[in-house]
């Protein structure tokens, strides 16, 4: 299951959009799928709809989408 994040404090003007988590570990530092550094302030989506209805990352949702279909078939993709 993925984990929705984003950040608790934003410059002015910054997006808001909500990113995935690349490692799911509330206790690392981590990185979102697309690279993004996340401090450990995050806030975590509370459900799928509020991520659809606020924005999402959309270079997290397209690693987001490989990664589950990894999971599917049990096959990795070939690094880019
Ligand atoms: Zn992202």
């Amino acid at each position: 299951m993925a984990k929705w994040v984003r950040l608790l404090s934003r410059p002015t003007g910054a997006s808001s959009q909500w990113h995935v988590l690349a490692i799911d570990n509330e206790f690392a530092v981590a990185n979102a799928l697309c690279g993004e550094r996340l401090p450990s302030a995050v806030e975590v989506a509370p459900d799928k709809d509020r991520t659809e209805r606020e924005g999402r990352c959309p270079k997290c949702e397209t690693g987001l989408a490989a990664k589950e279909s990894e999971a599917l078939t049990g096959v990795a993709p070939r690094s880019l």
